[in-house]
């Protein structure tokens, strides 16, 4: 029987596209979404359009999200659902944009081009970061310790290859991705690929992934095409064929934007914006009851929880805890948009990411994580006419209270870019503030996820309580989606 009245906590991606596809499934059952701030969409709806000085026009810039994968074909089937296709913006794979990814070592001035898996990292000015690593990878047969069922991304990427490039690359993927440090990050739960590729090789990540035979490549292959039934995504997986990253055309709020507009035209979903949620009891008669600063209580009869994990745990009853909700950290980043009046800033590429100095991170007063070169990914948001170059930098994760101030940025951004002269005085300056933002799955991450959804299925929750976001499986934008997709099955 489908349920009463399902309460959808949270309004970002995860709580939206949970009420989009409930809402489908259960088209004869109430919904309320109940979010705190005004705007629905989370940190997905971080999106502004900044008008520049001396009619220049204006920019779309990103505080949030700003690249997506074509391999998320949840994202893809909202697309095609919410009619978004005209909006996509891709960037294609042979596109210098995707081909060229960059590097900074904190202590060196200048950016260094990352290879791609072929030997042509011999030649590259990072070869002495990467050889010790593939060269040890190459040898070592197999050496994950008897029992260990996960570890930290950095100590699988020594144990397998070598300490410096694990410290040089892997901390920079994992800045790029959690802003976390890899020392911390469940290797498992964030690269769960690595972890099987390993298994398959035999030890031997790389013997993995080169040996895949006709046969299996073929099952993967069907195996993907087989999932891709589970989705209604029209002609838009053609759309970003080809492509390495895709956005919208006005920016990635695009997504958001749409998925409140469907969910708050259907007359069975209530849109509880601007209201916070302080409690969630058990009710006798009606399931829950869910208590709120603005409304009288609300008693659903299921409830989904898209909030972040120690969000959860301040509202439920002292009496019926929940394991793990406070186990992860989570990091905070403030991420700095910078228009500048010329095209000549940096090389045509994605960004580049900066690794941990050897020192540590006190080593590195620039406390920078990471820039991404707007304007090549993404050519199209720029305005026509004269030429404006976009950046954004992201600053802090495991960085402690890094100098955000202007002057002190543009110094650092000339020290990493190797410029003689300093930047232009940019067009328009954004700076957003995210406190806790992307949750760090600690290793054992994914067993205590599993341990969490029991305790739900049993006792007074019953399974009448799911918890998903990106707190539970992973923080991209298509594995929110994907969970909010997923959601009550059982009910
Ligand atoms: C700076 C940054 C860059 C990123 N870049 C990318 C990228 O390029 N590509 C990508 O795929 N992913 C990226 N991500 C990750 C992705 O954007 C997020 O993981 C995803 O948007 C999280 O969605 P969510 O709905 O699970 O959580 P949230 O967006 O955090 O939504 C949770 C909602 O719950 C609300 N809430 C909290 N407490 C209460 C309460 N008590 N009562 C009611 N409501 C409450 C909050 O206000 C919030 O709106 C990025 C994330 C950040 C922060």
């Amino acid at each position: 029987m489908a349920p009463r009245h399902i309460a959808i906590l949270g309004g970002g991606l995860t709580g939206l596209s949970s009420a989009f596809h409930l809402s489908r499934r259960f088209p004869s059952s109430t919904i309320t979404i109940i979010e705190k701030q005004k705007r629905l969409g989370g940190w997905a709806a971080n999106t502004e359009r900044v008008q520049l000085p001396g009619g220049r026009g204006s920019v779309i810039i990103e505080g949030g999200p700003r690249t997506l994968r074509p391999s998320a074909n949840s994202v893809l089937e909202l697309i095609h659902l919410l009619g978004l296709s005209d909006s996509v913006v891709t960037t294609p794979k042979s596109s210098p944009a995707a081909k060229n990814r960059f590097l900074h070592v904190p202590g060196t001035p200048g950016i260094y081009k990352i290879p791609g898996v072929s030997l042509s990292y011999l030649w590259s000015e990072l070869r002495f970061f990467i050889t010790p690593g593939v060269s040890f990878e190459f040898v070592r047969g197999w050496n994950r310790p008897q029992g260990v069922l996960d570890e930290s991304m950095e100590s699988f990427m020594t144990r397998r290859g070598h300490p410096v490039t694990a410290r040089v690359l892997g901390s920079a993927m994992v800045h790029g991705i959690y802003a976390a440090d890899a020392r911390l990050l469940s290797v498992r739960a964030a690269f769960p690929k690595l972890w099987e590729l390993e298994e398959k090789g035999k030890g031997r990540i790389l013997w993995g992934l080169l040996t895949r035979s006709k046969q299996e490549k073929e099952a993967e292959k069907q195996k993907e095409e087989e999932d891709r039934k589970r989705y209604e995504m029209g002609d838009v997986p053609k759309l970003v064929d080809g492509a390495a990253v895709y956005s919208f055309r006005d920016g990635m709020g695009t997504l958001a934007e749409a998925l409140s507009r469907s969910v708050s035209k259907n007359p069975n979903i209530r849109i509880l914006s601007g209201t916070e949620v302080s409690a969630l009891q058990f009710d006798d008669e009606n399931g829950f009851e869910i208590t709120t600063d603005k409304t009288n209580p609300i008693q659903p009869s299921h409830v989904v929880s898209a909030l972040s994990l120690p969000a959860l745990n301040k509202i439920i009853p002292d009496a019926h805890p929940l394991p793990y909700l406070t186990t992860n950290p989570s990091s905070s980043v403030t991420a700095i948009n910078l228009v500048f009046p010329t095209d000549k800033i940096y090389p045509p590429g994605f960004g580049y990411l900066v690794c941990r100095p050897e020192d540590d991170y006190a080593a590195d007063d620039a406390g920078i994580l990471g820039v991404t070169f707007d304007s090549t990914a993404h050519d199209a948001l720029t305005p026509g006419g004269e030429r404006v170059t976009k950046v954004t930098v992201m600053m802090g994760g495991p960085h402690r209270a890094p100098d955000t101030s202007l002057p002190v940025v543009l110094a650092h951004l000339q020290y990493h870019l190797n410029r003689r002269k300093p930047l232009p005085e940019p067009l328009a300056v954004r700076v957003w503030q995210h406190r806790n933002c992307i949750p760090t799955p600690l290793p054992g991450h994914l067993e205590r996820m599993g341990k969490l959804r029991e305790a739900l299925s049993e006792g007074v929750w019953g399974g009448r309580l799911e918890v998903i976001g990106a707190g539970v499986r992973g923080v991209s934008v298509g594995d929110c989606v994907e969970s909010g997709k997923m959601v009550g099955m059982e009910w």
